[in-house]
């Protein structure tokens, strides 16, 4: 474990363990410029703890912009628990459709299904029986039990990070000093009323101490606030060096027969599990992509394919990779189409593609289908 003596913001830290009266001074100007100034947002006019968890869930690596329609689409459909329990993978995965990062829409479905064997369906209010639950972390059992049953638990998330790390101007990346953000986050949490101290320090995260720009005048910190009395509000906080990200070469086939097109499941053990998509993969070294989507069909699906034409090549990032994505339109050969490295194949009609769930970057190839398919209408097998 490392040293605490490693941090030069130590000082500043100490700085609060004397002075009750700054920690009051610091959460009564916070939760008296969040009474004017919070954001009204749907999951704050609820205490319901299932209702705040799926916002949780949902707010983890995305704005709260987006989260919005996703919020309340979701709620309209699968209003409890036991809705979201015995609601179809399909389903939950088509509700997620373009918040990107899948696996939390599958956790939380899986989480709702050990709620209903485990706890009635119940959400606990233990940290320990929360924090056991697939995809939840220390920050999002913080968040949902400060925010649904008042308990004085701190939060980390990105946005507390940041004003955390001004506030103390702290002179390393906060990445690299996560237990002294924690013990920050609990020493300044307001232990009387939790829910509202944590929810108006992620709103001065999101609206006033942004990433770039903050506006340290309109702060309720500002006097107390080391960085912007040390003129650093904009160097820091420190980032961490960036490794670079690796790109992919992947091309896929858009296979036709008669007025069929072939959708694959991703296994369940593969990144975006669950999702459908166009089968394709990894360029090899020496292939043409043309040459790719042949050979890669045949050992996901074991159907022969011969390409047709090229449809689009789009780009796309991922968190840690970006990639090239080659889409080729195919007419289908000979074979039977069999789950070889996927989960499931079908031919489903262009009309039903809407019906499943896809990753972004096949989302992009869409338009590019439709419009050949328009173009070519009634004449695939003959192009
Ligand atoms: S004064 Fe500026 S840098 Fe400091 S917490 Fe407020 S907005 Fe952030």
């Amino acid at each position: 474990m490392k040293s605490r003596q490693t941090f030069t913001s130590e000082p500043q830290l100490a700085l609060f363990a004397g002075e009750e009266g700054q920690l009051q001074r610091l959460r009564q100007s916070l939760l008296s410029w969040f009474s004017t100034q919070g954001r009204d947002l749907p999951w704050r006019q609820t205490w319901d703890p299932y209702a705040i968890w799926v916002a949780e869930i949902m707010l983890q690596q995305t704005q709260v912009a987006t989260v919005i329609p996703y919020f309340q689409r979701w709620m309209e459909v699968l209003p409890r628990i036991p809705d979201l329990a015995a609601a179809p993978q399909q389903q939950v995965l088509k509700l997620w459709e373009g918040l990107g990062y899948y696996r939390r829409a599958l956790n939380l479905h899986k989480a709702a299904q050990i709620l209903m064997q485990e706890q009635n369906g119940e959400f606990p209010k233990q940290l320990d029986q929360v924090l056991a639950l697939p995809g939840i972390g220390r920050t999002t059992a913080g968040g949902i039990l400060s925010a649904a049953f008042n308990q004085p638990l701190p939060i980390l998330d990105g946005n507390v990070k940041r004003v955390l790390a001004r506030l103390v101007a702290l002179q390393h990346p906060p990445a690299q000093c996560l237990p002294l953000l924690w013990a920050l986050s609990e020493q300044v949490l307001d232990p009387l009323q939790p829910r509202s101290f944590n929810q108006a320090l992620m709103d001065l995260g999101a609206t006033v101490c942004r990433p770039k720009q903050p506006r340290c005048g309109e702060c309720p910190w500002q006097s107390d606030c080391s960085a912007y009395n040390q003129g650093q509000h904009l160097q820091l906080p420190m980032s961490a060096p960036r490794a670079m990200r690796p790109h992919k070469h992947i091309a896929v086939a858009i296979v036709l027969r008669g007025e069929e097109i072939l959708i694959d499941q991703r296994p369940e053990t593969s990144m975006l599990s669950g999702l459908w998509e166009f089968p394709g993969g990894k360029i090899e070294p020496g292939e043409t992509a043309a040459e790719c989507v042949v050979r890669e069909v045949k050992e996901e699906i074991g159907i022969d394919i011969e390409v047709v034409a090229e449809l689009a090549t789009i780009e796309h990032a991922y968190t840690h990779f970006t990639i090239t994505l080659i889409a080729f339109v195919c007419r289908y050969l000979g074979g039977e189409a069999r789950p070889l490295q996927c989960s499931q194949v079908r031919w489903v009609s262009p009309a039903a593609l809407s019906e499943f769930p896809f990753p972004a970057a096949n989302q992009k190839l869409f338009p590019y289908l439709h419009a050949w398919l328009t173009e070519h209408q009634g004449k695939w097998n003959a192009s």
